[in-house]
């Protein structure tokens, strides 16, 4: 590992004099004023800020990867718009090596004109197929249908099985496509300062990240997770949460098991203590508490971590009466609705609170509807921080963008595209939302791992808006460039 020398950095969190900081063998060796160079390579920063490298505690990697290609039409409001969308992408990004552009998110319930496989024609002769936002509609090109197997199809827009069907056709990729999207999503992780990811696909991806390390995707740290559907199989292959998969460099180490417990609120299966004030019900839970506790026993008797999904309030309580009575470590995913008791439960327990900031924004509206009355409970992280849990941000990508400024953005105002902010006394303060976005380092000091992040801008000072577009200068992983536009 090649030796590296940071000049006239200013350390977040300090008090903003310039100084040196001192890269060895992955690590951070010395941070002090005019350190001299030797023969090593000297980057000034000109007093660029400089973080502990950034973690996105909760993705689905590959879903995220395919979101990435696709194109959102969400926001035209007729064929017409739509088809000008299409063509202006396939204008300026035609993929000379891909089959086919994927577009999402169309609502034709209300448009004036028809979604024909003509009018998207004239975006041109490159296979196009839509699914619709509600997933029971796609609408295709002539060449798109072809590709599907329906040529001669009427009009192009297809509707329950016929759409599902070719969905399941145009999302079929092979491996060695998916796991070049991944490398790309990957890359632009880190072009945000991301350093690592808690990987929570659903199907187990440990030897699918080995392969793409060895292939030379090597811009982040992961934690692949595992669901009760191949525990066995880690099991069997001994391996503990923290264990290093082989051939991965030591950057692919064994994550959580994770526990889904119960629904989401858009869904109203959220599982909660009062019933849904619209459609009634209290939600679903996916468990007994007897099959919780069985399954978070045997996970942690092999030595893994739990990562467990609970939304609704009961959700919580049930999943904090699991982790008491097995004794594990571990974290609850999500956590947006709680009982007061509860947030001093997470404390008591060293449960952590692995939370997703942009969702409160996602989900306002819908929240004040489904749980009226109980959105004082909802999203309740500074009570948690006060409480003294240990907090960690996510995104939840595809559901929220993988950009730990945006969870930080939505964690520090509440607020988003210019409303009045969303239960305010729940706020963070920026150095809380960062330190919750360091997988647990608050600072950068020597010895520390070499994962930093510069940036061009102070995250604790300025507009706490203009946290959401931070401009990244760098991304160091393990004192190597993962990103660089200095
Ligand atoms: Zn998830």
């Amino acid at each position: 590992m090649s030796d590296l020398l940071l000049a006239n950095a200013r350390m977040v969190g300090r008090d903003g004099t310039p100084t040196d900081v001192l890269i060895e063998d992955g690590l951070v060796s010395a941070i002090a004023p005019a350190i001299a160079p030797g023969d090593r390579e000297v980057v000034d920063l000109g007093g660029r800020f400089v973080a502990p490298g950034l973690w996105d505690n909760h993705v689905h990697m590959e879903q995220w990867a395919l979101v990435r290609q696709r194109l959102d039409v969400s926001a035209a409001s007729s064929a017409a718009e739509t088809v000008a969308l299409v063509k202006a992408r396939i204008r300026e990004d035609r993929p000379a090596d891909r089959d086919l552009l994927v577009g999402y998110g169309f609502r034709d319930a209300l448009w004036s004109d028809a979604p024909t496989a003509e009018t998207l024609d004239a975006a041109g002769a490159f296979p196009v197929a839509l699914v619709s936002a509600d997933l029971h509609a796609v609408w295709l090109n002539r060449a798109g249908l072809a590709l599907v197997g329906q040529p001669d199809h009427a009009t192009g827009l297809l509707r329950e099985q016929a759409a599902f069907d070719a969905s399941g056709i145009i999302t079929a990729i092979d491996s060695s496509r998916m796991d070049e999207w991944v490398g790309e999503a990957a890359a632009a992780a880190a072009a945000r300062g991301v350093v690592g990811v808690v990987d929570l696909e659903m199907t187990l991806s440990i030897d699918a990240w080995a392969e793409r390390v060895g292939a030379g995707t090597r811009a982040l740290r992961v934690r692949p997770g595992v669901y009760p559907a191949d525990l066995d199989a880690v099991i069997a292959r001994r391996l503990r949460t923290g264990d290093v998969i082989p051939g991965t460099e030591g950057l692919v180490t064994m994550g959580p098991a994770k526990i889904i417990t119960d629904g989401s609120l858009n869904t109203r299966t959220a599982y909660c203590h009062d019933p849904y004030p619209v459609g009634g019900g209290v939600g679903i839970p996916s468990f007994s508490v007897d099959e919780l506790t069985g399954l978070m026993g045997r996970a942690h008797e092999h030595g893994l971590d739990l990562a467990v999904h609970a939304i609704g309030d009961r959700a919580n309580t049930v999943a904090l009466d699991a982790f008491a009575a097995v004794g594990c470590r571990g974290s609850i995913e999500h956590a947006q609705l709680l009982r007061p008791a509860d947030v001093a439960r997470f404390a008591a327990l060293g449960i952590v609170a692995s939370v997703q900031p942009e969702h409160a924004m996602d989900d306002r509206d819908i929240a004040e509807v489904y749980w009226a009355g109980r959105t004082g409970r909802a999203f309740v992280l500074d009570s948690l921080v006060a409480a003294g849990v240990p907090l960690r941000l996510g995104s939840d990508a595809p559901v929220a963008p993988l950009d730990p400024w945006v969870a930080m953005a939505a964690a520090v105002t509440r607020a988003r595209d210019g409303r009045e902010p969303w239960h305010p006394e729940q706020r963070l303060t920026p150095a809380v939302a960062l330190a919750s976005s360091t997988d647990g380092r608050e600072s950068v000091v020597a010895g520390s791992l070499a994962d930093l992040v510069v940036l061009d801008a102070d995250p604790l000072a300025g507009d706490p808006e203009a946290l959401r577009t931070m401009p990244v200068a760098a991304t160091l992983l393990g004192g190597r460039f993962t990103h660089r536009a200095l």
